[in-house]
């Protein structure tokens, strides 16, 4: 066919928005997190000290840099400081085109490691920071654009608990104050609708790992501490059974835990709770882009091919593809289906 000629009406027909993969934002946000934006208009009773010697201009330039907790906190002394921050061109797109990501960065409490303008350059952001696909999602664990399959397949995006940071990065006691904790809200996560009832205190794996190199100067370095350390675990649990079984009167040991990291993947609860779904702002149109799914991709034999999102601009070329890998699997009642309804649509 003629890529040229498919109408928005053709595209939605072979389309659908999203799928259900109950992320962070599906967990009423909205509710549970409140912006109170537009609320407190009417005229200033307080001012802002010092700061509102500066022009507003200069402020603003200043406040975008600022974390998304202190602005946050900053929002509520007074009208005045509310006042100001509204005024910030960047966390007003971001209130109104991608409130969700605020609310959730707000609501696991990484907001401290997060600054108003990273938020927004992740916004106008389209390529998921791993693959480069289309990323129709941000992990707020750091605020990085990624794509359904990266979010749930990567290491990087798996949180994990402090303790496990510890031991897999050999970051000894205590975790370091650059690497971003996360606390999950309670609710229904994954495609699976796998409900986590208690809040789970997680690190951001990535950050962490970088301290742990930091730390030790490099990832050999790193490596060959961690697993000296779980040598010296399972030595330690091999002793104390061995005099238990002896009779000595100690506790039960405790079995070290696994040096690799417990990974569900897209069964994982831990890889929803910090992500949600975010439009791309496109700077050059001024447009808000979402991004859809290709319906021709649900009967393709490829088995992550259904997570693909498009966009406009990327659909026309990715149809085509479509159709090519389409007739190279051959026949299926679901292929025909699919080929009548091409046909149905005059794109045939
Ligand atoms: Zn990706
Ligand atoms: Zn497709």
């Amino acid at each position: 066919m003629d890529q040229t000629s498919m109408s928005t009406a053709q595209r939605e027909a072979l389309t659908y928005p999203h799928i259900e993969a109950n992320t962070l934002d599906d967990q009423g946000l909205a509710r549970r997190c409140p912006l109170d934006n537009g609320r407190h208009e009417g005229t200033p009773a307080f001012h802002l000290g010092d700061l509102d010697k500066l022009p507003l201009e200069l402020l603003s330039k200043t406040l975008v840099q600022t974390d998304l907790r202190s602005l946050t906190d900053l929002r509520r002394v007074n009208r005045r400081a509310m006042e100001v921050v509204d005024s910030i061109m960047q966390y007003q797109v971001i209130v109104a085109h991608a409130p969700d990501s605020l609310r959730g960065i707000l609501a696991i409490g990484t907001g401290q490691w997060i600054t108003c303008q990273k938020l927004y350059d992740q916004l106008c952001t389209a390529d998921c920071d791993h693959c480069g696909a289309f990323g129709g999602y941000l992990y707020l664990g750091t605020c990085k654009r990624v794509c359904f399959f990266c979010f749930s397949q990567v290491p990087d995006y798996l949180p994990l608990p402090l303790s496990d940071a510890l031991q897999r990065f050999g970051l000894g006691r205590r975790i370091p104050k650059s690497v971003p904790r996360l606390r999950s809200i309670p609710g229904c996560y994954t495609r699976d609708e796998t409900v986590l009832r208690t809040r789970l205190t997680l690190v951001d794996s990535e950050s962490a790992r970088q301290a742990g190199i930091a730390l030790h100067g490099s990832v050999s370095a790193m490596e060959q501490h961690a697993s000296e350390m779980a040598s010296k675990r399972r030595r330690a649990y091999a002793a104390k059974r061995e005099l238990k079984a002896e009779g000595a009167l100690i506790p039960t040991p405790r079995r070290p835990r696994p040096t690799k990291a417990y990974d569900e993947r897209e069964a994982d609860p831990r890889r929803f709770l910090a992500v949600v779904r975010a439009p791309w702002l496109d700077l050059r149109t001024r447009s808000l882009e979402w991004g859809f799914h290709c319906l021709g991709c649900l009967y393709m034999d490829d088995p992550w091919q259904w997570a693909a999102k498009f966009t406009a601009e990327t659909f026309q070329s990715h149809f085509e593809e479509c159709g090519k890998m389409m007739e190279m699997m051959g026949d299926s009642p679901l292929r025909r289906q699919y080929v009548g309804w091409l046909e149905y649509m005059g794109l045939l």
